[in-house]
């Protein structure tokens, strides 16, 4: 028996393994795996070379548990270890510079594992004692045991071993019985070992008999040694996509809507599949996530330093050994490969929706729904994507057709251009409560977009900021507009209107009767506005500002646009004068009014006039006389007016009911007021 010092340069490993490896311990189970793996491989090598001439039977990896040793053994039947070698790779442990690494890589267990080749020796972040006992396929050499118990010192001497392959046994502490519990370690088993390449048994297959779950002589194989994406695309039919898929998310049951089967050799080597999701809502999004392999060990499912942030929406598999997997996150980033990784994918990604889009559009257009929202994502994040994209991206109509942006644009152009040469794209988010206004733009032969996804927004903004171009080519603008923002007229303004021609005692008839009967709350501003829209639009309604509109929906997506959501929805109330049934009324109440305000409106002329004048010479009042502020007073007889013509409006069932219409139109009456409305209605009928 030989007895020495495992070669650690600084004082030794075990209290760097022990403090800082404790938020992974579980990867221990995956390294020893891999391991037995990696040996078993090797020998399979060895023998297809014809440097080992045995027989490669039973070449399954093992995974035993002892509750009452309290031992987790894993076996293999690969190339095993001679003494020089346990000693070579298990003893000299090449390692330096502790202090410095422990330092930088705190809380990075990955980091430290793989980096320096700690595979191993990760069995004491749950182990008080590890043992080795390995018997070369080297039929000359002589078995080894080697054991340790968390301390520099190691142990080792000759054994008999009758089986080739090396068993590694871990004492378990205390602490960690929890990989003693079969449920635990078949939950890792299941995480990490999943599509291993070599054959990985865990006890026996159970099997439910009289009610009762019961042993079989078969063992229980947790692996699938070839998944999916290791075989050939041609060998491959989309049934065999879709069982793969459920054996990924067993949880998920939704068929994925297609998917992607990646090959790379060159300037790296990647494999994978990866699945366009049905997404339904944003819940669902992260629920199941691309699964990063390599060489089909589990890596993690956190890739968002691989692939682009809009990627991490699909689902599927990525298994590449060309992805340093054990360095910090930003340097990841950094790196050459990755970057090409990532730039690959997109371009994958983008080629497969191009050729579902050429080779059947109908069935693209069926798929466009649930496949919108990444495609979104991806043409506002990546200005590549967006490029590529453009060709395939597709916006819907409220008849249900779909159209690209340039089929679109050519489809509307006619009908759609104003008198500034812009092209006007009309939009509803929501079909039935813009019915009037959708309406009213196809009887002026116009067409109207669906836009209720919760990216459309954002979309819309970048289509209007490309379309600004910066090309040789002069180029009009390209704007989307609410069809319920204006009247339509006012949407698509094909030629200059006329003039309002009203006096004022008649702006303030109007204005002032229906701003007294408007409703008044914190969350909403109306401001009237009185226009010559058109005798056949309606005669009042409501509008709200794009731009402002626009931003407050923005702003519940984006972070620092807060300060458009705080502020209060503002609509437009705007009274067509042009129409037959705002001049009716207008007629009524200058008749109700008769000539009861010409005294107050002859006094606010006169101040106005004095007010006209004192602008011009600017000398002080004299001495006695105090400055008359006119302003104010002004001010005050016009709030008798109104007063005046709130008191008619209420006389007068026709200024509401008006009201009542253009809120209605708008789909914003509701409760008691749609329950007066209602009454008053069948009483003026
Ligand atoms: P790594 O696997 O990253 O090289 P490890 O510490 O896990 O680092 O293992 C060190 C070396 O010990 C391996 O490279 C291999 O040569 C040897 N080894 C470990 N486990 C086994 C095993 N089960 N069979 C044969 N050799 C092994």
């Amino acid at each position: 028996m030989s007895k020495g010092n495992i070669g650690v340069t600084s004082d030794n490993i075990f209290p760097v393994i022990k403090k800082f490896l404790y938020s992974d311990h579980e990867i221990f189970l995956r390294e020893l795996i891999s391991n037995a793996v990696d040996a078993t491989q090797k020998l399979k090598t060895l023998s297809t070379a014809g440097a080992f001439k045995g027989e490669l039977v039973d070449v399954r990896v093992r995974v035993r548990i002892d509750k009452d040793k309290k031992t987790l053994t894993v076996s293999d039947h690969g190339i095993g270890m001679t003494a020089e070698e346990v000693d070579k790779y298990i003893n000299q442990i090449a390692f330096s510079g502790a202090e410095e690494f422990v330092n930088q890589y705190k809380d990075k267990a990955e980091a430290i594992i793989g980096h320096f080749g700690l595979g191993f020796y990760s069995a004491f972040m749950v182990a008080d004692k590890v043992e080795i006992f390995s018997q070369s396929y080297d039929e000359n050499a002589k078995a080894v045991h080697w054991s340790c118990e968390g301390n520099p010192e190691y142990q080792m001497e000759e054994t008999i071993k009758a089986e080739r392959g090396t068993d590694v046994v871990l004492h378990i502490n205390d602490e960690f019985s929890q990989y003693l519990e079969d449920a635990t370690i078949e939950g890792l088993l299941k995480k990490y070992c999943k599509f291993l390449p070599v054959e990985i048994a865990f006890g026996m297959k159970k099997e439910w008999k009289d009610g009762k779950q019961v042993e079989t002589g078969e063992e229980n194989i947790v692996n699938n040694t070839t998944p999916a994406w290791t075989k050939k695309p041609a060998d491959l039919k989309d049934e065999d996509y879709k069982a793969f898929y459920r054996e990924l998310y067993p949880m998920q049951f939704d068929e994925p809507l297609f998917h992607i089967h990646l090959n790379v050799d060159y300037p790296f080597h990647l494999t994978g599949i990866l699945y366009f999701p049905k997404i339904k809502n944003n819940l669902d999004v992260h629920r199941n996530k691309i699964q990063l392999y390599c060489n089909q060990v589990f890596v993690t499912d956190e890739v968002s330093n691989i692939v682009p942030e809009y990627l991490t929406l699909l689902h599927g598999v990525i298994d590449s050994p060309d992805i340093p997997l054990n360095v910090s996150r930003s340097y990841l980033q950094s790196d050459n490969n990755v970057k090409k990784i990532s730039s690959h994918i997109t371009k994958k990604v983008a080629d497969k929706l191009a050729e579902l889009y050429k080779n059947d559009r109908a069935d693209f257009e069926k798929k466009w729904d649930d496949i919108k929202l990444f495609i979104q994502f991806g043409m506002l994040s990546d200005e590549k994507f967006y490029d590529r994209a453009i060709g395939f991206a597709l916006m819907k109509n409220v008849d249900k057709q779909y159209f690209t942006l340039d089929e679109y644009k050519a489809k509307v152009k006619d009908a759609q251009t104003d008198k500034n040469g812009d092209l006007i794209l009309l939009y509803a988010q929501d079909a039935d409560a813009c019915y009037t206004y959708i309406q009213r733009a196809k009887e002026k032969g116009y067409d109207v977009l669906l836009m209720d996804g919760e990216l459309d927004v954002h979309a819309m903004s970048q289509f209007e900021q490309k379309a600004m171009g910066d090309g040789e080519e002069e180029k009009h603008a390209l704007r989307f507009v609410r069809v319920d923002s204006d009247v339509i007229e006012n949407l698509i303004v094909k030629e200059d209107k006329a003039a309002v021609n009203l006096t004022t005692e008649e702006e303030d008839a109007l204005r002032y009767s229906f701003e007294g009967l408007l409703p008044k709350n914190d969350k909403t501003n109306y401001v009237v506005s009185l226009e010559n829209v058109s005798a056949d639009a309606l005669p009042v309604f409501l509008t709200q500002n794009e731009w402002m509109r626009r931003m407050k929906e923005m702003s519940a997506h984006q972070q620092g646009m807060s300060f458009y959501g705080q502020m209060p929805d503002s609509y437009n109330l705007v009274v067509n004068i042009a129409h037959p049934k705002v001049q009716a009324l207008l007629a009524e109440i200058k008749q109700a009014t008769g000539n009861s305000l010409d005294e107050l409106n002859q006094q606010v002329e006169v101040l106005r006039k004095e007010q006209e004048a004192q602008k011009d010479k600017k000398d002080e009042p004299k001495e006695g006389e105090e400055k008359r502020d006119l302003t104010k007073e002004i001010a005050a007889l016009r709030e008798q007016i109104k007063q005046h013509y709130e008191g008619k409006a209420k006389e007068n069932d026709k200024v509401s009911q008006l009201l009542d219409i253009a809120f209605l139109a708008s789909g914003l009456l509701k409760g008691e007021a749609l329950a007066k409305f209602v009454n008053r209605s069948v009483e003026l009928l």
